[in-house]
């Protein structure tokens, strides 16, 4: 009586297991590889309808060294990520990461900031967006939200994923934004990279004040837009800050702040 009582149990476990767990965990999550598809494609048209700093430039130069020196501490094991990093020639004063890698910094932003460590947080913070996915996420619960309101989106979307995806505009890409515990996951564990990368953190935290300076008084900076900056933040990355109980090396000035 025992033993069968066991065996259906575990049938019924089973079965239950079964009527829960769909065939695909995450049906509308974007794949690895298909961001990566995105983010190339976003970043091609990017290439040809923005001025792009040659590769000669000191800032695009000094934007790699930067960047090659975060990604030498990521372990990103067998992830398909294609980072690339570029400087376009705008008084924006944003930076973006798109889906699966390629990174853009607006040459309005590069002149805000002093030091090395100041442009190492603000890519650390959009690197981790790549690596953990914040695109496909904000994506997969922007299109849950449209099936709430939609339920015949089930049918077109479950039958054509593919094509969904080779629809999504390059906006979509660009201005999805992300969720606020992504925005702190990306500060925290951006913060961790640039201290394994022999960064001074205190460069982040830097960032988002003199980002808000710059509020006061006329148009806030864009990158703003996208990264809200109350005073909550700013906190949190300086008791994250004073939790680490180090000492960093002196922040390095940027080339052409000096
Ligand atoms: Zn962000």
């Amino acid at each position: 009586m025992r033993k069968n009582w066991a065996i259906a149990l575990a049938a019924s476990i089973a079965i239950g297991g079964m009527s829960v767990a769909p065939a695909i965990a995450d049906p509308f999550k974007p794949g690895k590889g298909d961001q990566v598809k995105l983010g190339k494609r976003a970043a091609d048209d990017i290439r040809k309808k923005e001025r792009v700093l040659p590769a000669s430039d000191e800032r695009t130069r000094t934007l790699r060294r930067v960047a090659s020196r975060l990604l030498a501490v990521m372990d990103d094991g067998k992830d398909p990520w294609q980072y690339s990093f570029d400087v376009i020639e705008n008084k924006q004063v944003n930076a973006f990461a798109l889906p699966g890698g390629p990174t853009f910094f607006f040459t309005g932003l590069l002149d805000r900031l002093s030091t090395e460590d100041q442009l190492a947080g603000v890519l650390a913070h959009e690197l981790t967006h790549v690596r953990r996915e914040h695109w496909a996420y904000a994506y997969r619960d922007s299109q849950q939200r449209a099936l709430g309101l939609n339920l015949l989106l089930i049918f077109t979307r479950a039958n054509s994923n593919v094509a969904g995806l080779a629809s999504i505009a390059n906006d979509v890409l660009i201005e999805l934004p992300f969720a606020r515990k992504h925005e702190t996951q990306a500060d925290e564990q951006g913060m961790d990279i640039m201290v394994k990368a022999g960064f001074n953190p205190t460069g982040i935290k830097e960032v988002f004040e003199i980002l808000s300076k710059a509020s006061s008084g006329g148009k806030p900076p864009e990158f703003l837009s996208t990264h809200p900056n109350d005073k909550s933040r700013i906190k949190h990355l300086q008791d994250r800050i004073d939790k680490l109980g180090r000492t960093f090396p002196a922040q390095k000035p940027l080339p052409w702040a000096r």
